[in-house]
């Protein structure tokens, strides 16, 4: 009775892990339909699996090709086959007597299989029993390869075969839960690599825009650096501009004073010309009329200065007139203008000096001139000046009287014979005696 009753639980076991093992043997291939996954995870039978890799990570054991061919030969299931490869086993097992750990298991595997094809379980178990103690030595990544789980399955198969149905469900709930962790940890390398192949996409993605955004600020910086090297050169155009303006107009400036100055002063003698003594002579007469000061003029004319020409030549005529500019300036005060006429005519323009001391002065001068030693031109005779004087209170108040008054005095001086000061109202008077 018992016996019956624990037959009966096997049996609905056996159909449980039946329907499991349905599902396994797809779920051992390594692509699932996504239905298929989710008739295993439905599955009555409870397997724990880690979400991680379960996997360790020992390297597969290498195993020989005609160990793999053979195998799946005996997997067709013929007779023909199982005696074939029970030959060749023998012959392998001759050649090489140094299989490893996973080429054994597949070995005593392969054996089982033939016998349990052969409906020889009780042979199969003993074969396939062999294959427990090789597992320490195989990395369990291989073990889980469905090659060498489907061992479990066989060994469940034998056992429900020869009526061991406790030893038929154990092998089967192991080649089932195999099969969940085999799939669970190829899903999870899986993941892991899509996880890597992901992180290494991000990255890359991530090095470009890196990338792109150091040649964004490289093109920044050379826009700045292009911006700023444009505002130096043109800081520079525009000083060098500013610079060279600023000389152009520095001479400009320069070159006008010059030929202002050279339009007022004689090149000669470097003493006032014709045009700045009346300038300046009408000045100085305005100045004195407003002041009700004194004002003289003093004309002053070289003797016989046509024959210094003649005799001497034009250039120390030129020297000639130069002494007297100089001597002439020498007898003025600072106040005094002392300008050149034209030819070797000159004129002293004296303000507050009055008529007795613009004599006295004119005097002075032409003593100057007499004495004036020129023996380095070699000219032996004494150079001689005739003055004319004339001052404001004699002449109507302008200075264009006032010189022809000093110049009809000069003519006097030449007419009385030369070397002598002339004052104008000396003239009248002398007219008058
Ligand atoms: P006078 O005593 O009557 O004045 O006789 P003068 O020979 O001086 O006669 P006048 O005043 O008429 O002659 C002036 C001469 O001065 C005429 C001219 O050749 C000369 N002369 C005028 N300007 C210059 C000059 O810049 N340099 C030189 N070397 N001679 C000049
Ligand atoms: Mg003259
Ligand atoms: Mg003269």
């Amino acid at each position: 009775m018992r016996h019956t009753f624990f037959t009966g639980i096997s049996k609905s076991l056996l159909l449980s892990l039946c329907f499991a093992s349905a599902a396994f043997s797809s779920i051992a291939r390594p692509f699932l339909g996504a239905d298929e996954v989710s008739a295993l995870e439905n599955n009555s039978l409870s397997v724990s699996v880690g979400p991680e890799n379960i996997f360790d990570n020992k390297e597969p054991l290498p195993v020989n090709d005609r160990i793999l061919s053979l195998l799946s030969l005996v997997q067709q299931k013929s007779t023909t086959n199982a005696a074939k490869v029970e030959d060749i086993l023998l012959q392998l097992e001759d050649i090489n007597s140094t299989f490893n750990a996973a080429e054994k298991y597949l070995i005593f595997f392969i054996h089982g299989l033939i016998e349990h094809y052969s409906n020889n379980d009780k042979q199969a178990i003993i074969w396939l029993e062999k294959t427990l103690v090789l597992r320490d030595e195989i990395p369990e990544k291989q073990l889980y390869l469905p090659e060498f789980s489907e061992v479990n399955l066989i060994l469940a198969k034998s056992f429900s075969a020869q009526k061991d149905f406790k030893q038929a469900f154990d092998y089967k709930k192991k080649y089932i839960r195999n099969g969940y962790q085999y799939f669970d940890g190829t899903r999870a390398e899986k993941i892991k690599d899509l996880n890597k192949t992901y992180a290494t996409d991000q990255k890359i993605k991530q090095n470009e825009l890196l990338a792109n955004q150091n040649k964004i600020k490289r093109l920044k910086i050379i826009a700045a650096e292009n911006k700023k090297f444009a505002q130096q050169r043109n800081i520079s155009i525009l000083f060098i501009t500013v610079v060279v303006f600023l000389i152009l107009l520095f001479r400009q400036i320069k070159v006008k004073k010059k030929l202002r100055y050279l339009a007022k002063i004689d090149s000669l003698t470097n003493l006032y010309n014709r045009r700045t003594l009346f300038e300046k002579g009408a000045q100085a007469v305005g100045k004195a009329i407003d002041e009700k000061q004194s004002l003289s003029v003093i004309l002053l004319d070289i003797d016989f200065f046509k024959n210094i020409n003649d005799n001497y030549g034009h250039d120390v005529g030129d020297e000639i007139i130069k002494i007297i500019a100089q001597l002439g300036s020498e007898t003025m005060r600072s106040r005094d203008l002392f300008a050149r006429l034209g030819g070797e005519e000159f004129v002293g323009v004296l303000p507050g000096v009055g008529c007795a001391e613009a004599k006295a002065i004119a005097e002075r001068l032409r003593e100057k001139v007499a004495n004036k030693d020129l023996s380095e031109f070699n000219i032996k005779q004494n150079l001689t000046v005739s003055i004319g004087v004339a001052c404001l209170e004699q002449v109507a108040p302008n200075f264009d009287d006032l010189l022809n008054a000093a110049d009809i005095a000069m003519y006097s001086a030449k007419g009385n014979g030369r070397n002598q000061v002339c004052q104008f109202k000396d003239q009248t008077q002398d007219n008058n005696d």
